[in-house]
Protein backbone atom coordinates (compact mmCIF):
# COMPACT_ATOMS: atom_id res chain seq x y z
CA UNK A 1 0.00 0.00 0.00
CA UNK A 2 1.44 3.57 -1.00
CA UNK A 3 1.51 5.96 1.82
CA UNK A 4 0.91 9.36 0.86
CA UNK A 5 2.78 11.90 3.06
CA UNK A 6 1.68 15.25 4.32
CA UNK A 7 2.97 18.74 2.64
CA UNK A 8 4.22 21.10 6.30
CA UNK A 9 2.79 24.66 6.14
CA UNK A 10 6.28 25.80 5.21
CA UNK A 11 5.66 23.59 1.49
CA UNK A 12 2.40 24.87 0.71
CA UNK A 13 2.95 28.55 1.93
CA UNK A 14 6.37 28.36 -0.63
CA UNK A 15 4.27 26.72 -3.72
CA UNK A 16 1.49 29.85 -3.43
CA UNK A 17 4.31 32.13 -3.38
CA UNK A 18 5.98 30.71 -6.38
CA UNK A 19 2.56 30.54 -8.41
CA UNK A 20 1.60 34.00 -7.55
CA UNK A 21 4.74 35.39 -9.19
CA UNK A 22 4.08 33.18 -11.91
CA UNK A 23 0.60 34.10 -12.70
CA UNK A 24 1.74 38.04 -11.91
CA UNK A 25 4.65 37.64 -14.47
CA UNK A 26 1.49 37.38 -17.08
CA UNK A 27 2.77 33.80 -19.10
CA UNK A 28 -0.49 32.03 -18.58
CA UNK A 29 -2.75 34.49 -20.26
CA UNK A 30 -2.05 34.63 -23.92
CA UNK A 31 -4.18 32.01 -25.95
CA UNK A 32 -1.12 30.02 -27.53
CA UNK A 33 0.20 29.64 -23.92
CA UNK A 34 -3.47 28.31 -23.05
CA UNK A 35 -3.65 26.40 -26.08
CA UNK A 36 -0.12 24.71 -26.11
CA UNK A 37 -0.55 23.90 -22.13
CA UNK A 38 -4.02 21.80 -22.92
CA UNK A 39 -2.10 19.95 -25.68
CA UNK A 40 0.86 19.46 -23.30
CA UNK A 41 -1.85 17.70 -20.99
CA UNK A 42 -3.45 15.76 -23.78
CA UNK A 43 -0.05 14.18 -25.18
CA UNK A 44 0.31 13.76 -20.96
CA UNK A 45 -2.95 11.65 -20.55
CA UNK A 46 -2.07 9.82 -23.87
CA UNK A 47 1.14 8.66 -22.54
CA UNK A 48 -0.05 7.91 -19.39
CA UNK A 49 -3.39 5.89 -19.97
CA UNK A 50 -1.94 2.50 -18.99
CA UNK A 51 -0.56 3.94 -16.01
CA UNK A 52 -3.76 5.49 -14.97
CA UNK A 53 -5.52 2.68 -15.92
CA UNK A 54 -3.43 0.51 -13.45
CA UNK A 55 -4.01 2.91 -11.03
CA UNK A 56 -7.74 3.26 -11.19
CA UNK A 57 -7.35 -0.87 -11.46
CA UNK A 58 -5.64 -0.60 -7.91
CA UNK A 59 -7.31 1.84 -5.97
CA UNK A 60 -11.21 1.13 -7.29
CA UNK A 61 -10.64 -2.25 -9.35
CA UNK A 62 -12.16 -0.34 -12.42
CA UNK A 63 -11.69 -2.20 -15.43
CA UNK A 64 -10.09 -0.84 -18.61
CA UNK A 65 -13.12 0.27 -20.15
CA UNK A 66 -14.97 2.18 -17.24
CA UNK A 67 -11.70 3.58 -16.49
CA UNK A 68 -11.37 4.88 -20.02
CA UNK A 69 -15.21 5.79 -20.58
CA UNK A 70 -15.88 7.64 -17.50
CA UNK A 71 -11.83 9.09 -16.34
CA UNK A 72 -9.54 9.16 -19.94
CA UNK A 73 -11.74 9.34 -22.47
CA UNK A 74 -13.80 11.92 -20.65
CA UNK A 75 -10.91 14.33 -20.10
CA UNK A 76 -9.34 13.81 -24.26
CA UNK A 77 -12.90 15.15 -25.09
CA UNK A 78 -12.99 17.99 -22.81
CA UNK A 79 -9.77 18.79 -23.80
CA UNK A 80 -10.47 18.70 -27.49
CA UNK A 81 -13.70 20.59 -27.29
CA UNK A 82 -12.04 23.58 -25.64
CA UNK A 83 -9.20 23.88 -27.81
CA UNK A 84 -11.83 24.49 -30.33
CA UNK A 85 -13.72 26.67 -28.95
CA UNK A 86 -10.90 28.92 -26.64
CA UNK A 87 -10.83 31.17 -29.58
CA UNK A 88 -14.54 32.12 -29.28
CA UNK A 89 -14.52 32.13 -25.22
CA UNK A 90 -12.07 34.26 -24.90
CA UNK A 91 -12.77 37.11 -26.84
CA UNK A 92 -14.64 40.33 -25.30
CA UNK A 93 -17.92 40.68 -25.50
CA UNK A 94 -19.80 43.44 -26.35
CA UNK A 95 -23.11 44.49 -24.95
CA UNK A 96 -25.69 46.86 -25.78
CA UNK A 97 -26.01 50.31 -24.84
CA UNK A 98 -28.70 51.97 -22.65
CA UNK A 99 -30.26 54.64 -23.34
CA UNK A 100 -29.07 56.50 -21.10
CA UNK A 101 -25.56 55.87 -21.76
CA UNK A 102 -25.42 57.52 -25.03
CA UNK A 103 -22.22 57.70 -26.74
CA UNK A 104 -20.23 54.52 -24.64
CA UNK A 105 -19.94 51.12 -25.38
CA UNK A 106 -19.23 48.18 -22.92
CA UNK A 107 -18.30 44.90 -23.11
CA UNK A 108 -17.15 42.37 -20.83
CA UNK A 109 -13.21 40.75 -20.46
CA UNK A 110 -13.11 37.11 -19.50
CA UNK A 111 -9.90 37.86 -17.19
CA UNK A 112 -8.33 34.48 -14.96
CA UNK A 113 -8.84 34.60 -11.42
CA UNK A 114 -5.03 33.91 -10.44
CA UNK A 115 -3.68 30.85 -8.58
CA UNK A 116 -6.40 28.68 -8.47
CA UNK A 117 -7.13 25.37 -5.52
CA UNK A 118 -8.53 22.15 -7.05
CA UNK A 119 -9.34 19.57 -4.56
CA UNK A 120 -10.91 16.14 -5.81
CA UNK A 121 -12.59 13.11 -4.04
CA UNK A 122 -11.69 9.36 -4.77
CA UNK A 123 -14.87 8.01 -6.92
CA UNK A 124 -13.21 9.19 -9.65
CA UNK A 125 -9.77 10.66 -8.72
CA UNK A 126 -8.70 11.18 -11.99
CA UNK A 127 -11.47 12.70 -14.35
CA UNK A 128 -12.22 15.09 -11.03
CA UNK A 129 -9.03 15.98 -10.49
CA UNK A 130 -7.92 16.89 -13.95
CA UNK A 131 -11.77 18.08 -15.25
CA UNK A 132 -11.61 21.18 -13.15
CA UNK A 133 -7.87 21.44 -14.22
CA UNK A 134 -8.69 21.72 -17.91
CA UNK A 135 -10.99 24.93 -17.18
CA UNK A 136 -8.47 26.48 -14.84
CA UNK A 137 -5.88 26.24 -17.65
CA UNK A 138 -8.21 27.64 -20.51
CA UNK A 139 -9.01 30.46 -18.94
CA UNK A 140 -5.73 31.40 -17.93
CA UNK A 141 -5.23 30.68 -14.53
CA UNK A 142 -2.32 28.42 -12.10
CA UNK A 143 -3.44 25.66 -10.45
CA UNK A 144 -2.21 23.55 -7.28
CA UNK A 145 -4.31 20.24 -7.53
CA UNK A 146 -4.98 18.44 -4.42
CA UNK A 147 -5.71 14.66 -5.18
CA UNK A 148 -7.41 12.39 -2.82
CA UNK A 149 -5.06 10.42 -0.18
CA UNK A 150 -7.99 7.70 -0.26
CA UNK A 151 -7.00 6.51 -3.65
CA UNK A 152 -3.14 6.75 -3.62
CA UNK A 153 -2.11 4.72 -6.77
CA UNK A 154 -3.80 7.29 -8.56
CA UNK A 155 -2.37 10.44 -6.94
CA UNK A 156 0.99 9.45 -7.58
CA UNK A 157 0.30 8.98 -11.51
CA UNK A 158 -1.03 12.54 -11.71
CA UNK A 159 1.92 13.64 -9.63
CA UNK A 160 3.85 11.96 -12.14
CA UNK A 161 1.62 13.32 -15.38
CA UNK A 162 1.92 16.83 -14.05
CA UNK A 163 5.29 16.80 -12.72
CA UNK A 164 7.03 15.75 -15.77
CA UNK A 165 5.74 18.45 -17.90
CA UNK A 166 4.65 21.13 -15.94
CA UNK A 167 6.61 23.95 -14.13
CA UNK A 168 5.27 24.10 -10.19
CA UNK A 169 4.95 27.20 -10.16
CA UNK A 170 2.09 27.27 -12.93
CA UNK A 171 0.77 24.04 -11.76
CA UNK A 172 1.82 22.20 -9.21
CA UNK A 173 0.17 18.77 -7.34
CA UNK A 174 0.57 18.35 -3.43
CA UNK A 175 -0.61 14.90 -2.60
CA UNK A 176 -1.69 14.68 0.69
CA UNK A 177 -5.20 14.49 3.50
CA UNK A 178 -6.91 16.42 5.90
CA UNK A 179 -3.56 18.24 7.15
CA UNK A 180 -1.93 19.43 3.78
CA UNK A 181 -5.58 20.66 2.99
CA UNK A 182 -6.10 22.74 6.02
CA UNK A 183 -2.94 24.45 5.51
CA UNK A 184 -3.99 24.77 1.72
CA UNK A 185 -7.20 26.17 3.00
CA UNK A 186 -4.93 28.79 4.95
CA UNK A 187 -3.95 30.23 2.04
CA UNK A 188 -4.73 33.17 0.59
CA UNK A 189 -6.18 31.99 -3.35
CA UNK A 190 -8.19 33.56 -5.78
CA UNK A 191 -10.60 30.91 -6.37
CA UNK A 192 -10.93 27.44 -5.21
CA UNK A 193 -13.07 24.51 -6.40
CA UNK A 194 -13.51 21.48 -4.27
CA UNK A 195 -15.11 18.26 -5.50
CA UNK A 196 -16.57 16.16 -2.40
CA UNK A 197 -18.80 15.55 0.17
CA UNK A 198 -21.16 18.08 1.71
CA UNK A 199 -19.34 17.91 5.06
CA UNK A 200 -16.47 18.95 3.81
CA UNK A 201 -17.39 21.16 1.34
CA UNK A 202 -18.57 23.34 4.52
CA UNK A 203 -14.90 23.04 5.44
CA UNK A 204 -13.96 24.65 2.69
CA UNK A 205 -16.10 27.32 2.26
CA UNK A 206 -15.93 28.20 5.83
CA UNK A 207 -12.00 28.92 5.42
CA UNK A 208 -12.47 30.68 1.73
CA UNK A 209 -15.34 32.54 3.56
CA UNK A 210 -12.73 34.06 5.82
CA UNK A 211 -10.90 35.65 2.71
CA UNK A 212 -13.76 35.77 0.70
CA UNK A 213 -12.33 33.54 -2.17
CA UNK A 214 -14.57 32.54 -4.55
CA UNK A 215 -15.52 29.10 -4.82
CA UNK A 216 -17.11 26.24 -6.65
CA UNK A 217 -18.21 23.31 -4.52
CA UNK A 218 -19.28 20.13 -6.47
CA UNK A 219 -21.07 17.84 -3.80
CA UNK A 220 -23.29 15.14 -2.94
CA UNK A 221 -26.49 14.13 -1.42
CA UNK A 222 -29.44 11.55 -2.40
CA UNK A 223 -29.98 11.63 -6.19
CA UNK A 224 -33.87 9.88 -6.78
CA UNK A 225 -34.96 8.05 -9.43
CA UNK A 226 -38.79 7.98 -10.34
CA UNK A 227 -40.04 5.19 -12.44
CA UNK A 228 -43.43 6.22 -14.18
CA UNK A 229 -46.30 3.91 -15.01
CA UNK A 230 -45.59 4.39 -18.83
CA UNK A 231 -42.15 4.12 -19.00
CA UNK A 232 -40.07 1.70 -21.23
CA UNK A 233 -39.35 -0.26 -18.74
CA UNK A 234 -36.96 -2.75 -20.48
CA UNK A 235 -34.94 0.49 -21.40
CA UNK A 236 -35.70 1.83 -17.65
CA UNK A 237 -34.33 -1.14 -16.16
CA UNK A 238 -30.95 -1.52 -18.08
CA UNK A 239 -30.15 2.77 -17.54
CA UNK A 240 -30.83 2.20 -13.98
CA UNK A 241 -28.86 -0.44 -13.50
CA UNK A 242 -25.51 1.11 -15.36
CA UNK A 243 -26.19 4.17 -13.75
CA UNK A 244 -26.23 2.91 -10.08
CA UNK A 245 -23.69 -0.48 -10.38
CA UNK A 246 -21.30 1.61 -12.40
CA UNK A 247 -18.11 2.03 -10.19
CA UNK A 248 -20.19 0.00 -7.93
CA UNK A 249 -22.39 2.78 -6.81
CA UNK A 250 -19.63 5.35 -6.20
CA UNK A 251 -20.51 8.19 -8.57
CA UNK A 252 -21.91 10.87 -7.28
CA UNK A 253 -24.77 11.23 -9.30
CA UNK A 254 -26.05 7.19 -9.24
CA UNK A 255 -29.24 7.07 -8.73
CA UNK A 256 -29.83 6.51 -4.30
CA UNK A 257 -32.78 5.55 -4.44
CA UNK A 258 -35.97 4.24 -6.44
CA UNK A 259 -39.89 5.64 -6.68
CA UNK A 260 -41.41 2.77 -8.68
CA UNK A 261 -45.17 3.19 -9.85
CA UNK A 262 -47.40 0.73 -7.82
CA UNK A 263 -48.40 -0.57 -11.35
CA UNK A 264 -45.24 -1.89 -12.57
CA UNK A 265 -43.29 -2.58 -9.29
CA UNK A 266 -43.28 -6.16 -9.88
CA UNK A 267 -42.36 -6.32 -13.60
CA UNK A 268 -39.50 -3.65 -12.94
CA UNK A 269 -38.38 -6.07 -10.16
CA UNK A 270 -38.31 -8.98 -12.45
CA UNK A 271 -36.89 -7.71 -15.01
CA UNK A 272 -34.30 -5.70 -12.94
CA UNK A 273 -32.89 -9.35 -11.54
CA UNK A 274 -32.56 -10.80 -15.10
CA UNK A 275 -30.62 -7.56 -16.15
CA UNK A 276 -28.25 -7.82 -13.53
CA UNK A 277 -27.73 -11.46 -13.86
CA UNK A 278 -26.99 -10.61 -18.40
CA UNK A 279 -24.34 -7.30 -16.90
CA UNK A 280 -22.86 -9.67 -14.36
CA UNK A 281 -23.56 -13.30 -14.47
CA UNK A 282 -24.30 -15.73 -12.02
CA UNK A 283 -21.85 -14.49 -9.38
CA UNK A 284 -21.42 -10.75 -9.60
CA UNK A 285 -18.59 -10.82 -6.54
CA UNK A 286 -16.37 -12.63 -9.19
CA UNK A 287 -16.93 -10.84 -12.24
CA UNK A 288 -13.67 -9.01 -12.89
CA UNK A 289 -15.34 -5.99 -14.36
CA UNK A 290 -17.57 -4.86 -11.00
CA UNK A 291 -15.60 -2.60 -8.67
CA UNK A 292 -14.66 -2.85 -5.39
CA UNK A 293 -15.62 -0.86 -2.27
CA UNK A 294 -12.53 1.96 -1.85
CA UNK A 295 -11.98 0.61 1.48
CA UNK A 296 -12.78 -0.82 4.49
CA UNK A 297 -14.55 2.25 6.28
CA UNK A 298 -16.70 2.42 3.56
CA UNK A 299 -17.45 -0.90 3.22
CA UNK A 300 -18.27 -1.85 6.66
CA UNK A 301 -20.79 1.42 6.06
CA UNK A 302 -22.26 0.67 2.50
CA UNK A 303 -22.51 -3.21 4.18
CA UNK A 304 -24.23 -2.02 7.17
CA UNK A 305 -27.32 -0.90 5.07
CA UNK A 306 -28.35 -4.14 4.65
CA UNK A 307 -30.15 -4.71 7.38
CA UNK A 308 -31.84 -1.41 6.99
CA UNK A 309 -34.50 -3.39 4.83
CA UNK A 310 -35.97 -6.57 3.33
CA UNK A 311 -33.46 -7.43 0.50
CA UNK A 312 -34.79 -8.76 -2.77
CA UNK A 313 -31.85 -9.06 -4.46
CA UNK A 314 -28.37 -9.79 -4.19
CA UNK A 315 -27.11 -8.46 -0.42
CA UNK A 316 -24.07 -10.94 -0.66
CA UNK A 317 -20.57 -9.55 0.32
CA UNK A 318 -16.92 -10.45 0.20
CA UNK A 319 -15.12 -9.01 2.74
CA UNK A 320 -11.66 -9.90 1.41
CA UNK A 321 -12.08 -8.13 -1.89
CA UNK A 322 -14.32 -5.69 -0.26
CA UNK A 323 -17.21 -5.91 -3.02
CA UNK A 324 -20.80 -5.91 -2.45
CA UNK A 325 -23.03 -7.44 -4.66
CA UNK A 326 -25.72 -5.22 -6.86
CA UNK A 327 -28.86 -5.46 -4.31
CA UNK A 328 -32.59 -4.20 -4.36
CA UNK A 329 -33.72 -3.32 -1.15
CA UNK A 330 -37.34 -2.56 0.54
CA UNK A 331 -36.08 0.27 3.02
CA UNK A 332 -37.96 -0.42 6.61
CA UNK A 333 -38.24 3.00 7.57
CA UNK A 334 -37.58 6.17 6.17
CA UNK A 335 -35.76 7.39 9.13
CA UNK A 336 -33.11 5.00 8.64
CA UNK A 337 -29.24 6.10 7.54
CA UNK A 338 -30.32 3.75 3.94
CA UNK A 339 -32.72 6.51 3.76
CA UNK A 340 -31.02 9.28 4.87
CA UNK A 341 -27.58 9.21 4.05
CA UNK A 342 -25.95 9.32 0.76
CA UNK A 343 -25.42 5.16 0.01
CA UNK A 344 -22.53 5.71 -2.59
CA UNK A 345 -22.61 1.96 -2.96
CA UNK A 346 -24.57 -0.44 -5.02
CA UNK A 347 -27.64 -0.79 -2.90
CA UNK A 348 -30.16 0.45 -4.42
CA UNK A 349 -33.45 1.13 -2.17
CA UNK A 350 -36.96 0.65 -4.29
CA UNK A 351 -40.19 2.54 -2.77
CA UNK A 352 -43.72 2.34 -4.01
CA UNK A 353 -46.06 5.59 -4.63
CA UNK A 354 -49.41 6.02 -6.77
CA UNK A 355 -49.62 9.68 -7.25
CA UNK A 356 -46.52 11.58 -8.68
CA UNK A 357 -47.61 13.90 -5.67
CA UNK A 358 -46.11 11.59 -3.17
CA UNK A 359 -42.99 11.58 -4.94
CA UNK A 360 -42.47 15.21 -5.00
CA UNK A 361 -43.22 16.37 -1.89
CA UNK A 362 -40.71 13.85 -0.64
CA UNK A 363 -37.98 15.53 -2.23
CA UNK A 364 -38.56 18.47 -2.31
CA UNK A 365 -38.88 17.49 2.06
CA UNK A 366 -35.36 16.81 1.64
CA UNK A 367 -32.00 18.37 0.94
CA UNK A 368 -31.72 19.39 -3.24
CA UNK A 369 -30.42 16.58 -4.68
CA UNK A 370 -27.47 16.78 -7.37
CA UNK A 371 -29.04 14.74 -9.71
CA UNK A 372 -33.04 13.08 -10.79
CA UNK A 373 -33.84 10.99 -13.23
CA UNK A 374 -37.40 10.14 -14.18
CA UNK A 375 -38.57 7.58 -16.72
CA UNK A 376 -41.93 8.16 -18.28
CA UNK A 377 -43.80 9.04 -21.98
CA UNK A 378 -46.13 11.30 -20.44
CA UNK A 379 -45.03 14.69 -21.45
CA UNK A 380 -47.33 16.38 -18.09
CA UNK A 381 -45.16 14.19 -15.27
CA UNK A 382 -41.84 15.15 -17.04
CA UNK A 383 -43.01 18.82 -16.96
CA UNK A 384 -44.82 18.55 -13.25
CA UNK A 385 -41.18 17.01 -12.00
CA UNK A 386 -38.67 19.08 -13.99
CA UNK A 387 -40.97 22.46 -13.16
CA UNK A 388 -41.53 21.36 -9.50
CA UNK A 389 -38.95 20.10 -8.14
CA UNK A 390 -35.35 21.94 -7.73
CA UNK A 391 -31.99 19.65 -8.43
CA UNK A 392 -28.59 20.01 -9.98
CA UNK A 393 -29.32 18.36 -13.23
CA UNK A 394 -30.37 15.52 -14.76
CA UNK A 395 -31.96 12.80 -17.89
CA UNK A 396 -35.43 11.83 -18.76
CA UNK A 397 -35.58 8.32 -19.75
CA UNK A 398 -31.47 7.85 -18.71
CA UNK A 399 -29.20 7.91 -15.85
CA UNK A 400 -25.87 9.95 -15.15
CA UNK A 401 -25.85 10.87 -19.39
CA UNK A 402 -26.36 14.28 -18.37
CA UNK A 403 -22.76 14.88 -17.04
CA UNK A 404 -21.28 13.18 -20.12
CA UNK A 405 -21.95 16.58 -22.80
CA UNK A 406 -19.76 19.58 -22.64
CA UNK A 407 -22.62 21.33 -23.98
CA UNK A 408 -24.63 20.76 -20.13
CA UNK A 409 -23.30 22.83 -16.81
CA UNK A 410 -23.11 20.30 -14.35
CA UNK A 411 -23.49 21.25 -11.04
CA UNK A 412 -25.80 20.88 -8.01
CA UNK A 413 -27.52 22.89 -6.02
CA UNK A 414 -28.41 24.06 -2.63
CA UNK A 415 -26.81 21.04 -0.50
CA UNK A 416 -25.57 19.22 -3.43
CA UNK A 417 -23.03 22.27 -3.89
CA UNK A 418 -22.58 25.83 -6.05
CA UNK A 419 -21.36 26.51 -9.02
CA UNK A 420 -20.88 24.60 -12.39
CA UNK A 421 -18.78 23.57 -15.07
CA UNK A 422 -17.53 21.62 -17.95
CA UNK A 423 -17.26 22.84 -21.54
CA UNK A 424 -17.77 26.32 -21.80
CA UNK A 425 -19.12 26.56 -18.25
CA UNK A 426 -15.71 25.20 -16.78
CA UNK A 427 -13.89 28.72 -18.77
CA UNK A 428 -16.60 31.07 -17.26
CA UNK A 429 -16.23 29.05 -13.47
CA UNK A 430 -12.61 29.85 -13.65
CA UNK A 431 -12.72 33.32 -15.22
CA UNK A 432 -13.96 36.86 -13.63
CA UNK A 433 -16.13 38.55 -16.07
CA UNK A 434 -14.61 41.89 -15.36
CA UNK A 435 -17.23 45.11 -17.25
CA UNK A 436 -15.61 47.83 -18.93
CA UNK A 437 -17.63 50.73 -19.92
CA UNK A 438 -15.80 53.05 -22.47
CA UNK A 439 -17.32 56.67 -22.52
CA UNK A 440 -17.26 59.22 -25.44
CA UNK A 441 -15.05 62.15 -25.29
CA UNK A 442 -17.16 63.76 -28.17
CA UNK A 443 -20.04 65.20 -25.86
CA UNK A 444 -20.93 65.68 -22.15
CA UNK A 445 -24.11 65.84 -20.46
CA UNK A 446 -23.92 68.97 -18.01
CA UNK A 447 -26.83 68.02 -15.60
CA UNK A 448 -24.92 65.09 -13.96
CA UNK A 449 -22.46 67.43 -12.23
CA UNK A 450 -23.15 69.45 -9.49
CA UNK A 451 -24.44 72.76 -10.04
CA UNK A 452 -24.60 72.43 -13.62
CA UNK A 453 -27.70 73.81 -16.03
CA UNK A 454 -29.04 70.92 -18.39
CA UNK A 455 -28.29 70.34 -21.48
CA UNK A 456 -25.96 68.88 -23.55
CA UNK A 457 -22.27 70.29 -24.29
CA UNK A 458 -20.21 69.47 -27.31
CA UNK A 459 -16.43 69.70 -26.75
P1 LIG B 1 -14.41 14.08 1.02
O1 LIG B 1 -15.20 15.31 1.19
O2 LIG B 1 -14.20 13.19 2.18
O3 LIG B 1 -12.95 14.40 0.45
C1 LIG B 1 -12.76 15.28 -0.65
C2 LIG B 1 -11.40 15.94 -0.51
O4 LIG B 1 -11.36 16.72 0.69
C3 LIG B 1 -10.23 14.97 -0.45
O5 LIG B 1 -9.20 15.46 -1.28
C4 LIG B 1 -9.84 14.96 1.02
O6 LIG B 1 -8.45 14.78 1.21
C5 LIG B 1 -10.23 16.34 1.51
N1 LIG B 1 -10.69 16.33 2.89
C6 LIG B 1 -11.31 15.32 3.56
N2 LIG B 1 -11.62 15.71 4.83
C7 LIG B 1 -11.17 16.97 4.97
C8 LIG B 1 -11.16 17.92 6.04
N3 LIG B 1 -11.69 17.62 7.22
N4 LIG B 1 -10.62 19.13 5.83
C9 LIG B 1 -10.10 19.45 4.64
N5 LIG B 1 -10.05 18.58 3.59
C10 LIG B 1 -10.58 17.37 3.75
O7 LIG B 1 -15.14 13.30 -0.17
P2 LIG B 1 -14.81 11.88 -0.74
O8 LIG B 1 -15.18 10.85 0.27
O9 LIG B 1 -13.45 11.86 -1.32
O10 LIG B 1 -15.82 11.81 -1.98
C11 LIG B 1 -17.13 11.38 -1.86
C12 LIG B 1 -18.12 12.52 -1.85
O11 LIG B 1 -17.88 13.38 -2.93
C13 LIG B 1 -19.55 12.05 -2.01
O12 LIG B 1 -20.37 12.78 -1.15
C14 LIG B 1 -19.87 12.39 -3.46
O13 LIG B 1 -21.22 12.57 -3.73
C15 LIG B 1 -19.09 13.63 -3.66
N6 LIG B 1 -18.77 13.82 -5.06
C16 LIG B 1 -19.35 14.85 -5.73
C17 LIG B 1 -19.10 15.00 -7.08
C18 LIG B 1 -19.72 16.10 -7.88
O14 LIG B 1 -19.31 16.29 -9.01
N7 LIG B 1 -20.67 16.83 -7.36
C19 LIG B 1 -18.26 14.11 -7.72
C20 LIG B 1 -17.69 13.08 -6.99
C21 LIG B 1 -17.94 12.95 -5.65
Amino acid sequence: MIEIKEHSQDSVEKHVKLQKQYFKAGKTRSKEYRVNMLQTLEKQIRKHEANISQALKLDLNKSETEAYVTEIGFLLEEIRFTIKHIDKWMKPKKVKTAKTHIGSKGYTIAEPYGVTLIIAPWNYPFQLQIAPLIGAIAAGNTAILKPSEITPNTSNVITSIINEVFDPAYIAVLEGGVETTTHLLDQRFDYIFFTGSVSVGKVVMEAAAKRLIPITLELGGKSPCIIDESANLELAVKRVAFGKFINAGQTCIAPDYLFVHKKVKEKFISEFKNVIHEFYGENPLENEQFAKIVNERHFNRIKSYLSHGEVLHGGNVDEKLHKIEPTLIVPKEMSSALMTEEIFGPILPIIEYEDIQEVIDFVTDRPKPLALYLFTKNDRIEQQVTETISFGGGCINDTLMHIATPYLPFGGVGESGIGDYHGESSFQTFSHMKSILKQTTLFDFRFRYPNAKNGLATL
